[in-house]
Formats: structure tokens, sequence, C-alpha cells
């Protein structure tokens, strides 16, 4: 089998020698692509850390086993030798500017006039848990699931917990932004979070993306039993300790000019995409841009312009109940006993039964 590539781009460096590449990896290069392919760099931007993909235009031949830059003696796919089988050479390489189709990028160790092959985001996951700090972080971790989360909490590192929490949340928005905010106050106002045991308890007057930033940060959920939603309407919620102690935190009336202010466009594309549902894939990318700027540049602003907090004693329900589980004699399903009902002397699930169950969806609960 016989493979061709036809090189997407090129590189342009002072790089004129072998071997001098590995020398000078702290060296700019430009990676001109070609103009045909310049589409694909769209959004590359957002990735700092990207491999290159190129071709050792220059090597000739190889040896399966060869003395390396150290004088060791190694198998040619043990080393990161030019001299290979496919002649196929990958770097990681930090990327610095994009003007329309040129890159430039510090750290290729490819040498002038070499053919490009392939652009990617690297992927760092392997680094990332196979590094010694990593292997600190996951005992940690296995000691305490809150505990790095709590040190962002505390040092009010509120940019780190938003791209956590919008792992679970999917988006960047600023919705998510206030949510995360807020509950980074109301966490170490209280000096009180969850441990995911009915401690403290968060009360969401909202499920829109506000209550995502509020489950991530202070750890009360609906499977912990710890966030109680009332069906408010209102971007506001509560955070409160077992003994009562709570602290309210919403938004001001003005919060919307306060945002607009940071970034102008957001509203006029919320008003297109959202409110008026254009889904024109150009306007929802520059949407979604616009909603990334925007969440990011909402965690700059003062608290105070955007918030109100009040100190209030709250109700605090008791603990969850542990109900006993039947079988519901119709679909067989196990189901809690608070949940059936007992009809012509069968115990049937609520579905069975043709009964109407509590639903909470966008539209609240219904
Ligand atoms: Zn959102
Ligand atoms: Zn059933």
């Amino acid at each position: 089998m016989k493979i061709e590539f036809t090189p997407i781009g090129i590189v342009k460096n002072e790089i004129t020698q072998p071997r001098e590449g590995f020398t000078r990896k702290h060296l700019t290069s430009e990676i001109e692509v070609y103009p045909s392919f310049a589409e694909g760099l769209l959004r590359l931007e957002e990735h700092t850390a990207i491999d290159i993909l190129f071709h050792f235009s220059q090597s000739k031949g190889y040896k399966l086993v060869t003395p390396i830059y150290t004088g060791e003696i190694k198998g040619v796919f043990a080393s990161r030798s030019p001299h290979r089988p496919n002649g196929i050479g990958v770097t990681t390489v930090k990327l610095m500017a994009i003007n329309n189709n040129r890159l430039t990028v510090s750290g290729l160790d490819a040498m002038n006039g070499t053919p490009v092959l392939d652009i990617k985001p690297s992927d760092n996951t392997f680094f990332e848990t196979n590094t010694q700090s990593a292997g600190i972080t996951q005992q940690r971790l296995k000691s305490n699931p809150r505990s790095i989360l709590i040190r962002h909490i505390k040092s009010e590192d509120t940019e780190q917990l938003l791209m956590d929490a919008a792992r679970m949340h999917g988006h960047f928005c600023p919705g998510l932004a206030m949510g995360v905010m807020a509950a980074t106050r109301a966490v170490n106002e209280l000096n009180n979070s969850s441990d995911g045991l009915e401690d403290v308890l968060a009360i969401t007057e909202t499920n829109s993306c506000f209550a995502d930033g509020i489950q991530y940060v202070t750890g009360c959920t609906f499977g912990n039993n710890a966030l109680i939603y009332r069906d408010l309407g209102k971007t506001a919620f509560t955070l409160a300790s077992r003994n009562g102690k709570g602290i309210r935190i919403s938004v001001k009336n003005d919060f919307r000019q306060v945002l607009e202010k940071v970034n102008p466009d957001y509203q006029r594309l919320f008003e297109a995409v959202i409110v008026k549902q254009n889904h024109d894939e150009k306007l929802k990318q520059q949407f979604k841009e616009a909603s990334r700027q925007r969440s990011f540049s909402t965690l700059e602003l003062p608290f105070d312009d955007l918030f109100k907090i009040e100190h209030k004693t709250v109700e605090i329900p008791p603990l969850a109940p542990i109900h006993e589980s039947v079988t519901c004699q119709k679909c067989g399903e196990s189901v809690i006993s608070t949940r059936s009902v007992t009809i012509e002397g069968q115990t049937l699930c609520l579905d069975c039964a043709h009964q109407k169950t509590g639903t909470l969806s966008g539209h609240g609960i219904g």
C-alpha cells in the first residue's frame, strides 16, 4: 500500500541545517498555510499548544537501529531521529499569533522550507494524569474530592472555577460566570461548603445557567439532596448551614446594563440567536464567541456592581428521608414507596398508574 500526502503549508524560519533545530527550540517560526486550506484554521486561536506534523523532506534513507544525539544506540521508533521509514515529524509548539493564513509559533524544530502535513490542537490528557504532580493531586483528590476546588474558592480564582464549571455546563456564558461569582462569595462568607451530606444547603431561585455555577462551586446538587429549587424565576440563591445561618445573593436590577458595558455585542446576538431563534451557523458561532468573552470579562467586574448580599436566617428542612422500595406489579421496576400507588390492590409506579409527576424542565416545575 502506498499513501500520498499533499502538504497543507510550509515552514519559514532561520533553521537551514539539519540538527540545528534540536538546539534552537526557542526559535520563532512562521507556518504559511496554503490558501486552499486556510479555512481549516477557524478557531485555532483558542488553543495555545498545537501539534505540527511535517515531512523530513531533507532527510534521506534510514536505519532501524541508529546512534542518537546522546551517542546511545536506539531503535528508530525509540528515537526522534529525522531518518525514519516514513519521514514524519511531529512537534508540539506554542501558538503565538495567527494572521490570516500565517501562524507564528515557538518551539518548532523543523527546517526552513519543510512541508507541513497537518496541524491540530495538542492533547495533553496523558501528561495531566501521568506527571508526578498530577499523582500528588490525585492522592489529594482521593482523600477529599473537593480539596482542589476549595483552594480555588478560598483564593477567589473564579476564572479557574468557571473553566471547571463549564465542563459540567457545556458552554461558557455570563449566567454561569455569575453563578460561580455568587457561589464563591457565599461559600467564603459562610466559610462552609457541601461535603455532600446536607450540612450545607443551597436554595436556588432559578434553574437557568446561574444554577449550574451554584451547584458546581457549592457542591450542593440534586443528587446529594443539598440543592433546593424554588421556582421563583429570580437570579438569586441562598447558601445556608444546617444551623439556619444563611447568605442570600441576588442580582441587582441593573446588572444587564453593567454587563452590556463590558461586551456591547452580546445583547444583539442574544436577541437574534436565543430570543428570535435565528440558527444561522455564522451567527450562532458569533454568539458563542461573544458569550465566551462576556463570561470571562464578567468575572472582572466589581462584585457589588452586580450583586446584593443579605444575611438571613433560613428554615432548614429535615434531612432527606430514606424510603423503602417496592416493586411495581406492572412494569416490575423498583420504585420508592412514596412514589407508588395502590390501585385495585395492585402496587403501581406513577407511570403505570398514568398519574402526573412533578417535572422540572426549562419551563420550571410543571
Ligand atoms: Zn449557560
Ligand atoms: Zn411501573
